[in-house]
Order: C-alpha cells, then sequence, then structure tokens
C-alpha cells in the first residue's frame, strides 16, 4: 500500500461541470419541497427562519435529486480490519463531517453508508465531500489515502485503508 497521501492542497478543483447544476435559474425564492433549502440570490441555501408561504414556486435541489436518482459523485471505500475495530467512532466522525460540511454547501451530503464484509462504501453527492472525508480519516486515523478522479464523468473514489495494527 502506498503511504497516505497528504491530499488535495487549497481545495479541490472541479474539472467537468456537475449536471445537476443547471444554469437555469429558478424564481425566488424557491423551496425544495423535500429538503426545504431555499434558492435564493442565485444559490441554495439554508435558511432556518424562511416561512415556506413566500416561496414563488418550489422545486427539488440538486442534492434531492442526486439523492433520488443515486446519482453519485464521490465515493469513499474504507477497507482494512481497523473499521471493524472503530466501526461506531468512525461512523459518527464521517457523519459529524458531513453536518459541518452542510453548514459551508447545503448540496454536499452522503447519499449512503454501505457496509459489506470486507469493505464500506460511503456515497456522495459530491466529488469534495468525499475527498474530504478521505482526508479526515487519514487525519484522525492514519493508515493510508488515495485520491482517483474520472476523466468521463465527474466520480471522485477515494480509498482508505487501515489495519489494526500500525506504528503512527
Ligand atoms: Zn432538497
Amino acid at each position: 500500500m502506498p503511504k497516505g497521501r497528504r491530499g488535495i492542497r487549497g481545495g479541490l478543483r472541479p474539472h467537468l461541470d456537475d449536471p445537476y447544476l443547471t444554469r437555469k435559474s429558478y424564481k425566488e425564492p424557491t423551496l425544495c419541497p423535500r429538503c426545504g433549502l431555499v434558492y435564493r440570490r442565485r444559490r441554495w441555501q439554508r435558511i432556518p427562519d424562511f416561512d415556506p408561504k413566500l416561496a414563488v414556486g418550489q422545486h427539488k435541489c440538486p442534492a434531492c435529486r442526486k439523492e433520488e436518482d443515486h446519482y453519485v459523485m464521490g465515493i469513499v471505500y474504507i477497507t482494512g480490519n481497523f473499521f471493524a475495530q472503530r466501526r461506531d467512532q468512525i461512523l459518527n466522525m464521517l457523519r459529524n463531517e458531513e453536518a459541518k460540511e452542510v453548514t459551508h454547501n447545503p448540496l454536499d451530503r452522503i447519499i449512503n453508508i454501505i457496509e459489506k464484509d470486507d469493505e464500506v462504501r460511503v456515497e456522495t453527492t459530491s466529488e469534495s465531500l468525499a475527498v474530504h472525508l478521505g482526508r479526515m480519516l487519514y487525519h484522525s486515523y492514519g493508515g493510508s489515502v488515495e485520491y482517483k478522479f474520472s476523466d468521463e464523468q465527474k466520480l471522485a473514489r477515494v480509498y482508505w485503508y487501515r489495519e489494526k495494527k500500525e506504528e503512527k
């Protein structure tokens, strides 16, 4: 296994367009009926005190459409027997990181966490969230991490691996 890389500095620059972020704009304010985000000032945002009656229209936000279509843009693969030992702690950490990211970008979400026998797969609505989660796994638990970006489609694959015993 290669030594863990420190990841991509200065954030991730998208190299392909996100097909769910269309250039067309909605009337403002538009409400996502599924998650309650509001489209205002040309972007989707969480507005806690927003009165839904003020919405001029309803339209599902890009993140909800991705979740419904199961359109995955980032996948974190977790392997190695360390995970089983710290399962709950690691899953909590991932959910906490998601919650923090959502405050910056409400369209960055975990779609699914799928646990199979020897691999856990975390699917996200964005490349940057997958990269961030990989970075946090490496930062918190060591092991090794690798990032792969697809040229044909907008998809980031992050591989994090750790066995139980490791000198850090
Ligand atoms: Zn939504």
